[in-house]
């Protein structure tokens, strides 16, 4: 008891999850949830065949997503479960670099030197596939005419050892979902002229889980035909706890026979691809929970509440003097605005940030990437649980401290360092 009274006081001090509005992770789930994830927290996903259940209900949620996202047959797309949207890019990414070997063996061409094409908006998780795998990353930059990747300036950054393009559906920065078709067509004007057949992979660890509900006409998904993989974290707008994400690849074409793994499943075998072994099997099971409780018509409409309570806060920032939105929360339910360059200020969107986290409210700022790294935003998550009336507190509080900074008459000292931000 002492013990865990001990690890349970150390942990006081961090923030209080459900007003924490940096992060994109579930903070809140049902009471049935929370009993069915008691139940098992034991279980370990790779016993496939020690808890057969577990493992095809694992493949009922992958069929489940691979029909969301129009999958030609979702029946046969390879997918997996992973700890989050990290590992599922890592296998992506994996995957795009094998098939671009794969063909350049076979063409008897040097397979020393791939590259991967995105915008420099792109979530770290990137940077480190790149990294650890050695695929040399290209990132487009983002500037103020192309605030995130629209496919205009492919031309200059793919080449023959271009293992494929990443498009994100719902950035980190500001939740703008780059648009996949047009990137999509960018690459066919590419294989026109040039010959290059470059595969999409779509990130989509908020977005994969928001536009099947809120923009079900946008075409972003396999109904584009170059694209080859989709990942999304179970955990973000899947509305599971953490960490669980999953990935779909269109077809068996899209992933190389060569990286997967038969592990033994009733007295037969199953196929398996994952960075991680042991890994909890839980969230599967409360991420099947959710499709079977919430359904299609219950995800739109929690997804809608979200978007909701997103826009009445863009709206209430929106209306605020001090500030100018970047986005509205109208792809998903994030925005983010900046101060508005009509006057010198004695205070910084950091200040701000400082003022709301002393009212409780975990509210980043930071630096835009790469060409606007000058440009400082702030940003609100909207996730399941943040209601109406917490959002209007929100609105009341972010007034209050606004009015606040704006009658300081000499600057606040520069006390923070601002790091770039990673979530
Ligand atoms: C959060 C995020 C990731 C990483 O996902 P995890 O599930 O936290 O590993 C990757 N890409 C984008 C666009 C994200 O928003």
């Amino acid at each position: 008891m002492t013990a865990r009274d001990a690890v349970r006081d150390e942990t006081m001090l961090d923030g209080n999850a459900r007003l924490n509005l940096a992060t994109f992770v579930t903070t809140w789930m049902d009471d049935e949830a929370r009993e069915l994830y008691t139940d098992s927290f034991d279980k370990n996903m790779i016993d496939k065949d020690e808890y057969p259940q577990t493992a095809a209900i694992e493949q009922n949620c992958q069929r489940i997503l691979a029909d969301l996202w129009h999958a030609p047959d979702p029946d046969s797309s390879p997918a997996t479960s992973t700890v989050g949207s990290s590992e599922a890019c890592m296998l992506g990414g994996l995957a795009l670099k094998r098939r671009w070997q794969h063909a350049r063996e076979a063409a008897g061409k040097d397979t020393g030197r791939p590259n991967l094409v995105m915008s420099s908006a792109v979530q770290v998780c990137w940077e480190k596939f790149c990294n650890y795998f050695e695929v040399e990353p290209r990132f487009v930059p983002v500037s103020d005419e192309h605030p995130f990747l629209d496919g205009s300036q492919l031309d200059e950054f793919v080449d023959e050892n271009t293992i494929g393009v990443v498009a994100i559906m719902g950035v980190t920065y500001t939740g703008a979902y780059e648009p996949v078709a047009e990137i999509s067509a960018a690459l066919d004007a590419i294989e026109k002229e040039r010959g290059l057949d470059v595969p999409i992979h779509v990130d989509g660890a908020s977005g994969g889980m928001i536009a099947p509900f809120l923009q079900p006409e946008l075409e972003w998904d396999f109904r584009i035909p170059r694209v080859a993989s989709i990942n999304t974290s179970g955990h973000k707008y899947g509305l599971v706890y953490p960490g669980l994400g999953w990935i779909v690849w269109r077809d068996e074409d899209a992933l190389p026979e060569s990286m997967v793994f038969r592990v033994s499943y009733l007295g037969g075998d199953m196929p398996t691809l994952a960075l991680n072994f042991s890994r909890p099997g839980a969230q599967v099971l409360l991420q099947f929970y959710l499709f079977v409780r919430l359904g299609r018509e219950g995800y739109t409409q929690v997804q809608q509440v979200s978007q909701d309570v997103a826009l009445h806060l863009s709206s209430g920032m929106g209306a605020m003097d001090a500030f100018e939105l970047v986005s509205d929360g109208s792809t998903i339910p994030v925005f983010a605005w900046r101060l508005k360059g009509d006057k010198e200020r004695n205070w910084t969107l950091y200040d701000l940030s400082d003022r709301l986290r002393m009212r409780g409210w975990l509210v980043p700022a930071y630096p835009l990437p790469d060409n606007l790294t000058d440009r400082t935003v702030q940003r609100i998550v909207v996730r399941n649980g943040l209601s109406m009336d917490l959002a209007e507190s929100l609105l009341e509080t972010i007034r209050e401290e606004t009015k606040y900074l704006e009658s300081l008459t000499t600057p606040l000292p520069d006390s923070t360092q601002h790091g770039s931000f990673n979530h």
